[in-house]
């Protein structure tokens, strides 16, 4: 039996005028995945644990049948993992987005952060990360010390490990106050004030730099901010071949779900063409996933362009991500797959990312576990959407057991 995990981040979302009261999920034309709900089990899953932040990292793992109120120490770590960053028992990690901020007057001369900075884009123009690396190169040369190191990743991710650092401080995904003056959302707690020193020197470094230069002239925004947040030390996981006896692999285009994968002792493919956004190389991500599932039970496929547009705002381009998935992956796996045999599938959203609010939300989320091939038992016309899934009135209210259903004999 070969076993795939499709990750739809942020996918699921709420009823939006503009597409006739109905969501992404439904709007979207999406054949291949209504093949599955018609012939799974479709329903809803609690993936956010009460008292958890919906991030990436906690849905995820709950997804991958870990109890996040006990692995997850914040995100940042896996992001260390996915960039080969190894953190010492004290080290702890933080994300280091970089930002554009607008000052309240106009512009984007921002010398201070506080009340009259206001958070313009989370993602500094979806950065292309050839000039983020070189930024993000610059702050370390400039503002790293031997205690403080920046290392770059992906567009605008990138990573931030503080030695023996401070880690209780509560620090706001920038994602979550787009739009907002950022003062009261700088980093709070002990060792704030070592944060809040890093987040201004940044200030100075980016502001008359190069790329951002080039970039205003181009139109485009200024990366003039970092923004230090997700933080946590390197949690304990036992590995998925312990804990279920199955080897597999992870295909993401982005650090954080790859650095995740290893720590559940997922194998990372490294994937060339893959960006996280809508223009994502399916056909590539298709291949490797074969490739994986030649010699090994499981896939897991982290798919972020959803959430990405979720998080601009993007409504048509959230529409479009999902049937981009649906036509180039989805397809091409649903022809492949029976060449190998008996195959499960467990097709999930992580977290609701309603475009309205351009953040994540803890409500329960659609799921389908399908298999393959000669399995199909029609359930009846129905989507993998946030309406139908509520309609069949299945909900696993404990995440994790839905990675035993998946690997059951
Ligand atoms: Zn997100």
């Amino acid at each position: 039996m070969k076993y795939v995990i499709l990750m739809g981040d942020g996918m699921a979302d709420h009823p939006v005028a503009e597409l006739n009261g109905q969501t992404p999920l439904q709007a979207a034309k999406t054949p291949n995945l209504n093949y599955l709900t018609r012939n799974g089990e479709l329903g809803l899953v609690k993936t956010t644990p009460d008292g958890c932040y919906p991030g990436s990292d906690v849905t995820q793992l709950a997804i991958l049948g870990y109890d996040p109120k006990k692995h997850c120490t914040g995100p940042a770590p896996f992001e260390a993992a996915g960039l080969d960053v190894a953190l010492n028992p004290d080290d702890v990690a933080y994300r280091c987005n970089l930002v554009t901020l607008r000052a309240d007057t106009g512009g984007y001369d921002v010398k201070k952060l506080g009340p009259h900075a206001i958070m313009e884009d989370f993602s500094a123009g979806q950065i292309d990360s050839l000039e983020a690396k070189e930024l993000i190169y610059d702050l370390n040369e400039q503002i790293g010390t031997e205690v403080v190191q920046f290392y770059a990743g992906v567009s605008y991710r990138h990573l931030m490990v503080w030695a023996e650092g401070k880690h209780r401080i509560s620090a706001s995904p920038p994602q979550d106050i787009t739009a907002k003056p950022v003062g009261e959302y700088l980093p709070k707690g002990e060792g704030e004030k070592v944060l809040r020193a890093l987040m201004e020197a940044a200030l100075e470094v980016l502001r008359d730099h190069q790329i951002n230069i080039d970039r205003k002239e181009a139109g485009k925004p200024p990366a003039n901010a970092i923004w230090l947040w997700g933080q946590g030390k390197a949690p304990k996981l036992p590995k998925l071949t312990e804990r279920y006896g199955v080897s597999g692999g992870i295909i993401s285009a982005l650090d954080l779900p790859r650095g995740l994968g290893l720590y559940c002792g997922l194998d990372a493919v490294k994937l060339p063409g893959a960006t996280g956004y809508a223009d994502a190389n399916y056909a590539g991500k298709v291949e490797a996933a074969l490739v994986e599932l030649k010699t090994k039970d499981l896939v897991y496929i982290h798919l972020e362009a959803a959430d990405d547009a979720s998080h601009q705002g993007d409504l048509q381009g959230k529409v479009k991500a999902i049937e981009l998935f649906d036509e180039q992956m989805l397809g091409p796996l649903l022809k492949e797959l029976p060449k190998l045999g008996s195959y499960r599938i467990l097709m999930a959203c992580n977290h609701a990312t309603p475009v309205a609010l351009r953040q994540h939300t803890a409500e329960a989320v659609p799921y389908v576990l399908f298999e393959g091939p000669g399995k199909e038992k029609t359930g009846g016309e129905r989507g993998f959407n946030e309406v139908d899934a509520k309609a069949t009135r299945v909900y696993v209210e404990d995440a994790k057991k839905l990675m035993g259903r998946l690997l059951r004999k």
